[in-house]
C-alpha cells in the first residue's frame, strides 16, 4: 500500500502522492515543505543593512552621475543626506548624550528634471525596499481617497512584507507641494487635502509606529495591521511648487530694503531664482512650518537646458539612445544616429515643452517604424539622419503632444 513518507497518510486520504526513489510525498506534505523553504529564505533576507557597502559622499555623487545629468548642487547634497542617514542607522550602541537626528529631504524643481529619477538611482544603489508615491492621493483619514498609511503600504509590499527591511527603507513622495495650504489664511476652517494631509504625513516624518493596512486602501476592513516604526524610513520629497520663484523674488526684496543688501539683490540670476529657495518659501508657499522641520535638507533641480537634454539622450548608463542601440544589437543590427538627427529630437522635446519626459515618446515616435520592418529586413546596419527623423516625425502622431 502506498503512503506518504512523511505524515504517513495513504494514497485514497491524500489528492495526490507522488513517487520519489525509495518514497512517496503527499500534496499537504508538499505544501507544507514549500512554506518552510519560503520561511527559510525569508531569514536570509535580501535586505540586510550589515550587506550594504556605504559609499562616501563622493562615490555617491559619482554613481548618480552615471545615471543622471547635471544637477550639481542636488547630487552634492543628497549624497551627503543619504550618507548621514545611513551612518546613523549603522550606529552601534547611543554611547553618549548625541542622537544624530534623521534628515528627510525635500526636492524642489520642474517636472522632468530628475527628481525620481535621483530618488530611484539612490535607492538601487543602496539596494533597500524603496517605493514612489503621489501626495495628490492622499487625504485626511476619513475622506475619500487614500489615507496616509497607505504610503507605507507600497514600502511594505517592495519589501516583500519584511518589516524590518521596509524600516530601512525610502519613501519617494512625489508633487508634496500639491498639498500645501491653499491661501495664505491658516483659519480657514476644513481644507481636505491641504493642512490635515500635512499634520497626517507629520507623523510619518517625525518617526512613530502607525498601523499599516497590508493590502492598502479600505476595501479590506477585515485585514490585520502591521505595525511599522517610521523613525529609519528616509523620506524624499519632490514637487514643482509651481510660482514659488516668486515668494523667492519677494523675500529677496523685501531684504534689499535693509541696509547693505543692494549690492547682492543687484547679483541675483533672475533666470534661475530656485537656487536662493530657502525653507521659508516653502512655508509662504502653505507647507506648515512643522513639516519643513521635519525636511531638513532642501535642494533645487535645474531646468534642463538644450544641451543638458541633449546629453540625457546619449550619456547615461542606460539613456535612451543606448537602450535603442541594444535592442537592434540583439536583431544583429548595427544602430546609428546622426548628430543632428539627436539635436533635432532635442529641438522638438524643448517645442513640446516636454523636458526630458518628451525624448521618449519622440524617439518612439522615429524608431517604431524601423522598430516594425528590421527585424524581417535582414538589414545590417541603420543609420537615422535628419531626414529620417524629421519624415517620422511629420508623418507619426505626434503631433498631439504640442497640445499637452
Ligand atoms: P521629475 O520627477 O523631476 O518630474 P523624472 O525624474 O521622473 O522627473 O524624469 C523624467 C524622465 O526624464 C526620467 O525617466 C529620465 O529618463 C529623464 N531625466 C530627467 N532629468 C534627467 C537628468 N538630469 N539626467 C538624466 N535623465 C533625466
Amino acid at each position: 500500500m502506498d503512503k506518504c513518507s512523511f505524515c504517513g497518510r495513504e494514497k485514497k486520504e491524500v489528492n495526490l502522492l507522488i513517487a520519489g526513489m525509495d518514497g512517496h510525498i503527499c500534496d499537504r506534505c508538499i505544501e507544507q515543505a514549500y512554506a518552510i523553504v519560503e520561511e527559510e529564505f525569508k531569514k536570509e533576507d535580501n535586505f540586510d543593512m550589515s550587506g550594504i557597502k556605504l559609499l562616501k559622499p563622493k562615490e555617491i555623487k559619482e554613481f548618480l552621475d552615471q545615471y543622471v545629468i547635471g544637477q550639481d548642487q542636488a547630487k552634492k547634497i543628497l549624497s551627503v543626506a543619504v550618507y548621514n542617514h545611513y551612518k546613523r542607522l549603522g550606529q552601534k550602541v547611543q554611547d553618549d548624550e548625541t542622537e544624530i537626528e534623521k534628515s528627510n529631504i525635500v526636492l524642489v524643481g520642474e517636472t522632468g528634471t530628475g527628481k525620481t529619477l535621483l530618488a530611484r538611482t539612490i535607492a538601487k544603489m543602496l539596494h533597500v525596499p524603496f517605493t514612489i508615491v503621489d501626495a495628490t492621493v492622499l487625504t485626511e483619514a476619513g475622506y475619500v481617497g487614500e489615507d496616509i498609511e497607505s504610503l507605507l503600504t507600497r514600502l511594505l509590499q517592495a519589501a516583500d512584507y519584511n518589516v524590518e527591511a521596509a524600516e530601512k527603507g525610502i519613501v519617494f513622495i512625489d508633487e508634496i507641494d500639491k498639498i500645501a495650504r491653499k491661501g495664505d489664511n491658516p483659519s480657514i476652517t476644513r481644507d481636505v487635502s491641504g493642512e490635515g494631509v500635512q499634520q497626517g504625513l507629520l507623523k510619518l516624518l517625525e518617526g512613530s509606529v502607525v498601523n499599516v493596512p497590508p493590502q492598502g486602501g479600505r476595501k479590506h476592513p477585515e485585514q490585520k495591521m502591521i505595525p511599522v516604526n517610521t523613525k529609519n524610513i528616509l523620506f524624499i520629497c519632490g514637487g514643482a511648487f509651481d510660482g514659488i520663484e516668486k515668494k523667492i523674488a519677494q523675500r529677496l526684496n523685501t531684504k534689499v530694503v535693509g541696509y547693505g543688501a543692494q549690492k547682492n539683490a543687484d547679483h541675483l540670476d533672475r533666470n534661475n531664482m530656485l537656487q536662493y529657495i530657502s525653507p521659508q518659501d516653502l512655508k509662504s508657499f502653505g507647507l506648515i512650518p512643522e513639516i519643513i522641520g521635519r525636511m531638513p535638507v532642501l535642494t533645487y533641480l535645474e531646468p534642463l537646458d538644450r544641451e543638458t537634454l541633449r546629453s540625457i539622450l546619449t550619456e547615461p548608463k542606460n539613456s535612451l539612445i543606448k537602450q535603442y542601440i541594444k535592442l537592434f544589437k540583439l536583431d544583429d543590427i548595427e544602430l546609428s544616429f546622426d548628430e543632428d538627427a539627436l539635436q533635432f529630437i532635442v529641438d522638438k522635446a524643448i517645442e513640446f515643452k516636454l523636458g526630458a519626459r518628451g525624448l521618449r515618446s519622440i524617439c518612439e515616435s522615429i524608431m517604431v517604424d524601423a522598430m516594425f520592418d528590421s527585424p524581417s529586413d535582414g538589414i545590417k546596419d541603420l543609420k537615422i539622419n535628419l531626414e529620417y527623423a524629421k519624415l517620422k516625425i511629420d508623418t507619426g502622431n505626434l503631433q498631439r503632444l504640442k497640445a499637452s
